[in-house]
């Protein structure tokens, strides 16, 4: 992509045989919604400690550590949080990351309420792909379940600034949750189902441990796509790469595409190449870790990348995670980081 050269030390694989391919990269624990199945408003109220600035990494630190990942491996990186919108000046960190040389891809995921003026910024920044989180089109809903009362029409108006800013393609992701939000599944699929979007519908998860998962507020998968085949004849895509997490299918009459991430029923642990690093710069080498590996201590005082990398590979090379293939009654009550935190 740039200029900005990276350490070159590949990653081994690890336990199970898997590369690290993709990078989420968290760029604040804050968030302006309360979504009730990610941060809850109970535990996330006035007195939740949130991070310090001096804890957070500065966007050197960021794109040091991006770039050590990349000589790693990494092709793919994702920036989020928490709300990424909120960290202040998240263009010239777009810009900064856009230079790593040899990172073939760089996306954004968001909750979409300051899109309408960050768009523009982003796309000039170089910001190619962007996901916008959008749980439902009805009103009253979308305000339920943000839990801010925030209006949908101020996503939808974020949404088409990004059109208007040179965005080919929204991705929009649903989380469906049983009893809440699946009788918006259609209504999602019809106003998204032009070439300009790819929605993807998610099972509800038991990330963290705050959202009081149960399995019976899952909307499986199965049961989403005979939803949708009640109004849409479906043809299903071949996986554009190994690692996907989502199952693609296309409107059969040629409309846009439908992915269906399915990480409760159909686990997709075996092909996982993801590495995620926080805003306060841990490693998590899973979604439902509940233990990081502290970087930003190494970023603070060891000036050779390659000895960075090298601790990075060593930590990479010991995974052995695969929750989702092993959940049940036990594991779900362990432990665990919770997703805002963590960088989801
Ligand atoms: N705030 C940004 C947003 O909402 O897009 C980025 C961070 S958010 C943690 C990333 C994604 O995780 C969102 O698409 C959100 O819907 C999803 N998510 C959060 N909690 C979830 C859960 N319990 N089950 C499934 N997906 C969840
Ligand atoms: Fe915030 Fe995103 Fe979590 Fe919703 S899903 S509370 S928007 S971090
Ligand atoms: Fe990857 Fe962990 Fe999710 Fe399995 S449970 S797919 S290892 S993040």
């Amino acid at each position: 992509m740039g200029t900005d050269s990276p350490v070159i030390t590949t990653a081994t694989p690890d336990q199970l045989g898997r590369k690290v391919h993709d990078l989420r990269l968290s760029v604040t624990d804050r968030c302006n919604f309360r979504c009730t199945y990610c941060m809850p408003k109970e535990i996330f109220g006035h007195a939740h400690p949130f991070l310090p600035k001096s804890e957070i990494l500065t966007f050197e630190e960021m794109v040091r550590i991006s770039r050590i990942f990349v000589g790693l491996g990494v092709g793919k990186i994702r920036v989020t949080g928490g709300e990424p919108l909120l960290r202040r000046d998240l263009p010239k960190l777009i810009e900064m990351l856009m230079a790593i040389e040899g990172l073939q891809d760089l996306a954004l995921t968001t909750n979409g309420s300051a899109l309408a003026s960050l768009a523009r910024p982003l796309r000039q920044a170089g910001l190619k792909r962007i996901t916008v989180s959008l749980d439902a089109l009805d009103d009253t809903v979308f305000r339920a379940m943000n839990d801010v009362d925030f209006p949908v029409e101020r996503v939808l108006a974020g949404m088409e600034a990004a059109l208007d800013a040179g965005f080919a393609v929204i991705k929009v992701n649903m989380v469906v949750k049983r009893g809440v939000n699946e009788h918006e599944i259609l209504p999602m699929a019809r106003r998204f189902s032009g070439p300009q979007y790819i929605l993807r519908f998610i099972e509800f998860m038991d990330v963290g441990n705050t959202n009081r998962w149960l399995m019976n507020e899952v909307v499986t998968a199965s049961q989403i796509i005979d939803i949708l085949h009640q109004e849409f004849p479906l043809e299903s895509l071949p996986a554009t790469y190994s690692g996907e997490v989502a199952r693609r299918f296309r409107h059969a009459d040629g409309g846009g595409e439908i992915g269906i991430i399915s990480s409760v029923t159909q686990p997709f642990c075996s092909q996982c190449s993801r590495a995620r690093v926080s805003a306060e710069g841990r490693l998590y080498t899973c979604l439902f870790a509940s233990q990081g590996h502290d970087l930003r201590a190494l970023l603070r005082q060891e000036p050779d990348d390659a000895k960075i990398a090298g601790v990075i590979s060593q930590i990479w090379a010991a995974r052995n995670d695969r929750y989702s293939e092993l959940r049940s009654e036990t594991t779900q009550h362990a432990p665990k980081v919770e997703m805002s935190r963590m960088g989801g």
